[in-house]
């Protein structure tokens, strides 16, 4: 018997709950009950994200048998990994490659497996001839690159100019219920060294590193923008990133500039934080492209905390009460709007960092945020650095 929640009639986030929405394991309780009154074996799933998980449950005598469900898109090969000790790929529990495709009928594939759902068509190539590759930037693009670089047998080297690796993924895991996002990093942390993969910390890549290997992958990320009205200038005014990555703390009222989901999850954390929050955003609707599972936990948390959505308004200035916005009515009509705040967040998007190739004789591919696909979604960074380094 396997014991499971299952509602196929509304919203999936019920069946397959994203990260943070429930807790570990969360349909265990129940398989142990039946457990105790059946004589045959018993298997739990959910959230079960790790063999260690599983294997606990086992000794507690809690369940017969670990299902995994997403677990076995993000790493088809976890059995073979838990037997010979090479680091897994766990799941984040995003629902964005998965659960959220299934919702929209779109193609079924993992964020972090490149390969996921093209198995017959897409693998690791085996490397041509020894060759050194320079990785620039430690962000989940970077970090893919190397990692594919390196099981193809190159020697690799990462160049990140900060004293940690993940990128923007380090901003992303600040909201709340996101922490579990860092897996992604994690598993790079695990499985690099094993690999060969040298990573060198708080160095900032040049052209006489790029020029001693025999090609080079950019991964420099992207940096968030500001809408240059009058007054984003002014000091009431900090970045999305800079309040996720708590170099600056707020107080008091916060419009946040910026509806998407990076405004969003701002927006939650500074409510974690004590902050009133307004949010202002040029678009009909709050969170567009948010997944359907996690949408309902974002709503009422802001129903809780009375966070005043300002759709279909653009922000025209910032003064020293607040900002000035348009909002746009139902019959196309334009009306002035004043939100008084202590701070203005901005939240607004990000654009492709450049990196200097002056200088740099080997050749170069870009991938990730800097590639000028679109920006800060993890699909996109693992793919492109995925096919990137199986192409040296
Ligand atoms: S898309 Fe996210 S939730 Fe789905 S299998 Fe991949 S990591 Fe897990």
């Amino acid at each position: 018997i396997q014991v499971a929640q299952a509602n196929h009639t509304g919203n999936m986030g019920d069946t397959i709950p994203p990260m943070g929405a429930m807790p570990y394991n969360w349909t265990l309780p129940v398989a142990e009950r039946v457990k105790a009154l059946v004589s045959v074996p018993v298997a739990t799933v959910g959230r079960v994200v790790s063999v260690e998980a599983g294997e606990k449950i086992l000794e507690d005598g809690a369940a017969d048998i670990i299902a995994y469900g997403r677990s076995l898109m993000c790493d088809p090969d976890i059995a073979l990994k838990a037997a010979t000790g090479e680091p897994i790929r766990e799941c984040l529990n995003c629902n964005k490659g998965c659960v959220d495709a299934i919702q929209n009928r779109k193609y079924i594939s993992c964020v972090l497996n490149a390969e996921n759902g093209d198995e017959a068509t897409i693998a690791i190539k085996p490397g041509e001839g020894d060759k050194k590759i320079a990785v620039v930037g430690g962000g989940i693009a970077g970090l893919e690159a190397a990692r594919v670089a390196a099981k193809r047998g190159y020697d690799v080297t990462v160049y990140e100019a900060s004293d940690h690796l993940g990128g923007q993924i380090v901003l992303a895991a600040a909201p709340p219920r996101k922490d579990e996002i860092m897996r992604s990093v994690e598993y790079y942390e695990k499985i690099l060294p094993g690999l060969g993969v040298k990573v060198e910390l708080n160095h900032a890549a040049t052209a006489e590193d790029l020029n001693a290997a025999d090609a080079a992958i950019v991964a420099v990320g992207a940096h968030d923008v500001v809408i240059p009205v009058p007054g984003a200038d002014s000091d009431k005014v900090v970045s999305s990133w800079d309040v996720l990555a708590g170099k600056v703390e707020l107080a008091g009222r916060v419009a946040v500039i910026g509806g998407g989901l990076v405004g969003t999850e701002t927006a939650e954390y500074l409510l974690q934080h004590g902050c009133e929050v307004a949010i202002v955003e040029m678009l009909d609707k709050i969170a567009a492209g948010e997944s359907e599972t996690i949408l309902p936990l974002i709503m009422s948390d802001f129903a809780e905390h009375n966070v005043e959505q300002h759709v279909k308004t653009r922000l025209t200035a910032i003064t020293d009460e607040g900002v000035e916005a348009v909002r746009t009515t139902e019959d196309g009509a334009e009306e002035p709007v004043k939100i008084a705040c202590d701070y203005v967040v901005m939240a607004v998007g990000s654009k492709a960092n450049a990196f200097d190739l002056d200088g740099v004789t080997v050749p170069v591919t870009c991938v990730g945020d800097c590639s000028g696909e679109r920006t800060a979604d993890i699909a996109s960074a693992i793919r492109t650095a995925y096919h990137a380094a199986n192409e040296l």
